[in-house]
């Protein structure tokens, strides 16, 4: 396919600009010397390339999308009308409090709702992102120890099956990592986390149900430990998709909790669109919360500052039409859906489980919530065909691939995550797919190392693409 670089042509216009209809000023802009080489296109041009080059992505309305540990549920659209009301889009967070009083009522009603949820007692909305809620609560439990003199503290304990973001979020907030095993059930090794608490540690990272799909039974059991040892727990919401409206964080023990509004709550996301990582905490934290807070007083909203505050975690109040969306979404379902979804999501990944688990090696069956661990550490051995293979192969069948070689405890991993806005018959047909393809790899392995065949990218050198990635246009030297 043409860069639009490759497609310019001198001359070719598309702008519709008006006649100018205010007096010139009298300044003049410096010009540069020479003017930028920016692409020259028409506008049937500029409009095919880029309806040419979104047919080449994947997305949730495309087709299949199991992506573990993503949750691309489908998003329903009147979730994306309720964002692109003029009332909302049009707002500039620096107007006078009395003009912004309904997007204050859309903060503090979400933060009630989301507390609900989560069994926590406040909530910032600041964070843009998982991994920046991450690192705002870890300040948070900072904030507290340091607010204590209980300055000795100095390591954050984490699952080696956790989120690579775990331990990367209590690296930047200056913590020591200390990675706890997992047991032979894929959940945490108790003895060797009452083996790693002391006096020294900070706090517990972890996401329940875990990344592999399972919901750890010594939940309450794990945060007394860590509790008893005067370290604070928090909750990587990441995998609330499977429990939401059924087990709240806040009961299971934890003190600090994340949410990602863009995977469990319904807001598009991948290729780096904005998300939100709001950040929920019990009572005795929330004057660590980032500036500013809604609050409601009397029949309006008022912000407020607290002198305990973190500060600043990002510009304003977070990623706003985010919050829109994911209160949208929390009306529309209300108390009944939210836990039918959870449910359903659970149901389709046992019965996707189910359907593959005569022709694929499940990693884990015990216990498995929405999503499930393919291994295919064994077909490779006796065949040759890899998690990579197989992942490659959906691809010619119109299925985005699962998560690969994640967790990292899993060999041969392929996890899958099918959400509970799939039909019964497109798991079913996924099943079959996926029967189909490693018949072939019974049959015809070499195939299946050549695949995909219909995409415009089949098989790139990863390793180049990530460590000299092409990021810019080379224009030819004349
Ligand atoms: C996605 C995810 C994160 C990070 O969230 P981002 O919004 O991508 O930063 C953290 N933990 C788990 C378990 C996740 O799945």
């Amino acid at each position: 396919m043409k860069l639009i670089f490759e497609r310019s042509r001198p001359g070719a216009r598309c702008e519709l600009l008006p006649p100018c209809d205010v007096p010139a000023a009298e300044w003049t802009i410096p010009l540069r010397a020479t003017p930028p080489r920016l692409p020259e296109l028409s506008e049937i041009d500029l409009s095919r390339h880029y309806t040419a080059l979104a047919k080449e992505a994947h997305g949730v309305n495309d087709g299949f999308y199991p992506l573990g540990s993503c949750t691309m549920k489908y998003n329903p659209r009147i979730n994306e009308e309720m964002a692109a009301l003029p009332g909302f889009t049009g707002l500039h967070p620096l107007q006078p409090i009395e003009t912004v009083q309904g997007a204050l009522e859309v903060l503090s009603t979400a933060e009630e709702l989301f507390c609900e949820i989560t069994g926590m007692d406040a909530m910032s909305f600041q964070p843009a992102a998982g991994a920046h809620g991450e690192f705002t609560g870890l300040l948070l439990m900072k904030a507290y120890h340091d607010s204590r003199q209980d300055t000795a503290r100095t390591k954050i304990l984490v699952p080696d099956a956790a989120h690579g973001t775990n331990p990367a979020s209590a690296a930047m907030a200056g913590y020591t990592v200390v990675s706890i095993p997992s047991n032979e059930k894929g959940c945490v090794n108790l003895d060797a986390l009452r083996a790693a608490v002391g006096p020294d540690t900070a706090g517990l990272m972890l996401t329940n149900p875990n990344t592999v799909g399972l919901f750890d039974e010594n939940i309450l059991e794990i945060t007394q430990i860590i509790h008893d040892a005067g370290g604070l727990c928090y909750y990587d919401g990441a995998n609330l998709n499977a429990v939401m409206g059924i087990v709240r964080p806040g009961d299971m023990g934890f003190d600090v909790v994340h949410l990602n509004l863009h995977k469990t709550f319904s807001t598009p996301h991948g290729c780096g669109g904005p998300g939100a990582g709001p950040v929920g905490c019990r009572e005795f934290l929330a004057p660590f919360l980032p500036v500013d807070q809604a609050v409601r007083q009397g029949d309006g909203f008022t912000l407020e500052q607290s002198m305990a505050s973190i500060g600043r975690v990002k510009a304003f109040y977070g990623n706003f039409l985010v919050v829109v969306r994911a209160l949208t979404y929390l009306l529309t379902l209300g108390r009944e859906g939210i836990p039918e979804a959870a449910k359903n999501a659970v149901l389709n990944a046992n019965y996707l489980m189910h359907l593959l688990k005569d022709r694929y090696q499940m990693a884990f069956t015990e216990g498995v919530m929405h999503e499930f661990v393919i291994t295919l550490e064994e077909e490779k051995k006796q065949s040759g065909i890899s998690a990579m293979d197989v992942a490659k192969a959906m691809l010619d069948y119109g299925i985005h691939p699962p998560t690969m070689y994640f967790p990292l405890i899993v060999h041969e991993a392929l996890m899958v995550e099918p959400t509970e806005t799939e039909s019964r018959e497109t798991l079913e047909e996924a099943a079959q797919i996926l029967h189909e393809i490693i018949d072939r790899a019974h049959n015809e392995p070499e195939a299946l190392h050549q695949s995909p065949k219909r995409t415009c990218i089949g098989r790139p050198d990863e390793v180049a693409a990530a460590r000299q990635p092409r990021l810019r246009y080379l224009f030819p030297l004349n």
